[in-house]
């Protein structure tokens, strides 16, 4: 690499003002970080479960700007928190904790499916292209002192309450409560969201602290002021933000279910004890839906990564496919979308192994750029690849990667040596088995070989490797 190409490849000159939608103030806004690094938090999974191709939406998102913000030049401090206490089956701060509940049904310890479910997470996001190693992962149970000292600090400002089930949190003190996405809170409070606590003073007040109940035993409880029991869920981020990040933070994100509840509690809660802008850039993803319906494990409907894997589709065509949409746009998952992403990932891989050698293409990056600049339109970005790909080398190709981390040296080497024509041969051979034209399927299965490539059935399908 010339020295020509390695500065531009270093420091790109051509870049635009990035500009984010903020749900804040509901606007685009040039992004400026307060001071110095930006420190950005994630709100991240509830371990009581592995999380679905859904939940990965989110962290595809956030390593996209955390990418983004890199290729501009700023230096990022990222932080998604593992919550392994604390969340109600009811984000309304009703219901059984996810977590003592799954442990009860699996007869098991909540702290060991904690640490199975976060293990299982942290192979999702490696096969995701999630560059894990610059992400802190804080759990909720490693700072319950701190918890405990913010809700002490809240009733010391007059903001909590102590009821019978623990303490809450007083929305009336608030006047600003609910401006982040400008909650109608009259729609809320009559909707099935917030549910009925009779000694609550307000329909919206929410637990800082829950009380284990007389006569049951919690797997985890903890000792406190008020008395034993565990931390409401919104003041786990509240806590592990101010602890690692400070008590502003440049970006806060998480799906848009966050927003009426568990976002607005936590600009109540951190906002009342520090009267500073909590976070400057709330930005959140839309949701993912499953041939046209909500995922739910009611409707038996859920999908994780590994069942991509299974099917032998390429774990990033999840992370290509979740490109193809802009993050504010709600988008339905189908076998066919990712067999369609895959295919094109496939290319894609193959186009930059075969790429020449050259300088990066500075007026293709500027578009490339724009496009991204505009609060991460990613559909866009990918659509100028393909107009492109035929002009573009291999440097300019990694330049582009760099913000949208597809091609993986790993699983390119996998996916490269299939051509079509060799997977076509394939289709039609497990077309013919399935017809029971088993002549067929031989010759097939021989003119596969003749290309240099072999054929094995497996439970999960026909699987093709090099001879
Ligand atoms: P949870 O583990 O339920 O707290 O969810 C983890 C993350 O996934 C949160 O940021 C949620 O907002 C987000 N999320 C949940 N369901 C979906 C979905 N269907 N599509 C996209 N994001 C989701
Ligand atoms: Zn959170």
């Amino acid at each position: 690499m010339s020295f020509l190409d390695f500065f531009f490849t270093l420091k790109p000159s051509n870049l635009p003002p990035l500009e984010f939608k903020n749900t804040l103030s509901g606007n685009l806004e040039v992004f400026e970080p307060i001071n110095g690094a930006v420190k950005m938090y994630n709100c991240g999974p509830t371990v009581y479960d592995r999380q679905h191709i859904g939940n990965m939406r989110p962290y595809v998102f956030a390593d996209l700007i955390r990418r983004t913000l890199a290729v501009w030049g700023f230096k990022v401090k990222q932080v998604i928190n593992i919550t392994d206490v604390g969340h109600l089956v009811s984000d309304a701060d009703e219901g059984e904790d996810k977590m003592e509940k799954s442990a009860k049904a699996a007869g098991r310890k909540a702290q060991d499916i904690a640490k199975e479910i976060t293990e299982l997470f942290f192979q999702d996001l490696d096969e995701l292209g999630i560059e894990r190693t610059k992400i802190e992962f804080p759990r909720a149970t490693q700072y319950i002192d701190q918890q405990i000292a913010l809700v002490k600090g809240l009733e010391e400002k007059g903001y909590a309450y102590k009821i019978s089930d623990g303490m809450y949190f007083d929305t009336a003190k608030f006047p600003q409560y609910g401006k982040l996405g400008h909650i109608d809170l009259k729609g809320l409070e009559a909707g099935a969201r917030v549910e009925e606590n009779m000694e609550k003073r307000n329909p919206h007040d929410f637990a800082l602290w829950k009380f284990s109940k007389t006569g049951e035993k919690r797997q985890q409880e903890w000792k406190s002021p008020w008395g034993k029991g565990f931390p409401g869920w919104h003041i786990e981020c509240t806590a592990m933000i101010f602890e690692i990040l400070g008590k502003q933070i440049d970006i806060h994100t998480g799906g848009v279910d966050h927003i009426p509840v568990h976002h607005n509690n936590e600009i109540a809660q951190a906002e009342a004890l520090t009267h500073k802008q909590y976070a400057k850039y709330w930005m959140h993803n839309e949701h993912i839906t499953i041939e046209g319906k909500k995922i739910s494990k009611s409707l038996g409907n859920t999908v994780y990564l590994q069942q991509l894997t299974d099917k032998g589709f390429s774990p990033r065509s999840l992370r290509y496919w979740f490109l193809t949409s802009h993050y504010r746009t709600p988008a339905n998952f189908t076998w066919e979308a990712i067999e369609g992403a895959n295919t094109a990932l496939r290319r894609l891989m193959t186009h930059y192994h075969e790429a020449p050698a050259g300088r990066v293409d500075q007026d293709f990056m500027q578009k490339f750029y724009t496009a991204i600049a505009n609060d991460l339109d990613t559909p866009k970005a990918l659509a100028l690849v393909w107009e492109n790909i035929k002009m573009l080398n291999k440097q300019t190709l990694a330049q582009a990667d760099k913000v949208l981390g597809l091609l993986d040296s790993k699983q390119q080497k996998e996916m490269t040596v299939i051509p079509d024509e060799v997977q076509a041969l394939a289709n039609e051979r497990e077309e013919a088995r399935t017809a029971k034209n088993f002549a067929r399927s031989d010759e097939l299965r021989q003119a596969i070989e003749d290309k240099g490539f072999m054929v094995k059935d497996t439970s999960e399908g026909p699987k093709l490797s090099k001879k």
